[in-house]
């Protein structure tokens, strides 16, 4: 942490914000129900989220079965799987941020089934479930969207925190996810949101000026495990948690969101606690955190804020979205 440089002096690029109101329904949006996408398929008209297969996918079917074996020390393997892109709307202008906690827990639903069927196939490991949200984090489309990459391999962040809750769990007997939401409880100041069967909070160890943890209470280890009253509370802390990063400079708040889930290996990942982490790339309304030499070179972050700071913003903030006060 290194909460004093926040005001250092900057010269450096700044990020315009686009105040362009958008239409609810673009023709020349491959995203939106009835239009042709690039295939040359077409998108039905769909009333509340929509899922298929992406027609530029990162891994495939038609990925290499057999590859080169590259000289020592060098290995490779295969990389094969599913990529999806998913609608969480019909309308071209509405964010999760703008979406009624309902139509957030369609969302949650859809991952829900998709991690469940996916992870059923034999050939994949891991279902990650992600959203890039914003012209910053290279997202050209506003239409509402995230992506699903269902692999044969399991992803790196899943693994590291897999290590984590299991030597916790070895360790003291207790599951990390559960020790932390009681730390962050008996602290109080960077907690954002909380009800019955979930929690929203700024972990202590925030990475992201508005990093944020949204979790539900029970461990389960995958999405699909969670019964429809957790749905609604994680929908609601979705929404609570989205509508405050709009509200915070009144602006479409960018972000990469992440469903944190074990493997689909057929483990038993006993220890690892289901969650979804937000990392927004901005530190002030138009600055990006960049990584640089401490992230990129030394491989720890050097955060340039505080968290009990940045949760107080977002905590000081109206519940409501600002457009519709
Ligand atoms: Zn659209």
């Amino acid at each position: 942490m290194a909460g004093h440089r926040q005001q250092r002096p900057w010269i450096g690029k700044t990020v315009a914000a686009a105040a362009v109101a958008l239409p609810a329904f673009d023709p020349a949006c491959y995203l939106c129900p009835g239009n042709a996408r690039v295939g040359g398929a077409v998108n039905p008209r769909y009333q509340t989220t929509f899922v298929f297969d992406n027609d530029h996918p990162c891994v495939g079917a038609d990925a290499p079965r057999e590859i080169a074996v590259p000289p020592p020390p060098y290995r490779a393997e295969p990389a094969a799987g599913v990529a999806r892109v998913v609608c969480f709307s019909p309308r071209h202008d509405l964010t999760l941020a703008e979406m009624p906690p309902a139509a957030i827990a369609e969302v949650v639903d859809l991952w829900r089934v998709q991690t469940r069927e996916l992870g059923a196939r034999p050939e994949v490991r891991q279902v990650l479930c992600f959203e890039n949200k914003g012209d910053v984090v290279g997202v050209s489309n506003p239409h509402p969207h995230g992506q699903i990459y269902a692999t044969s391999f399991t992803w790196k962040t899943f693994d590291t925190e897999r290590g984590a809750f299991e030597r916790h769990q070895r360790e003291t007997g207790r599951g990390l996810m559960a020790d932390i939401i009681r730390a962050e409880q008996g602290d109080g100041r960077r907690v954002l949101h909380e009800d019955e069967h979930a929690i929203a909070f700024v972990p202590y160890f925030a990475r992201y000026a508005y990093e944020v943890y949204v979790v539900p209470k029970r461990r389960v280890a995958h999405v699909f495990e969670l019964n429809d009253a957790e749905v609604s509370s994680l929908a609601a802390a979705l929404s609570a948690v989205t509508v405050r990063f709009d509200n915070l400079w009144r602006m479409s708040f960018p972000y990469v969101q992440v469903l944190h889930q074990a493997p689909t290996d057929g483990g038993a990942h006993d220890a690892f606690h289901f969650f979804i982490g937000f990392n927004p790339p901005l530190r002030q309304p138009h600055l990006l955190k960049y990584l640089a030499g401490p992230e990129i070179g030394g491989g720890n972050f050097v955060s340039d804020t505080s968290p009990e700071a940045k949760a107080a913003e977002l905590r000081a903030l109206a519940a409501v979205h600002y457009k519709h006060t």
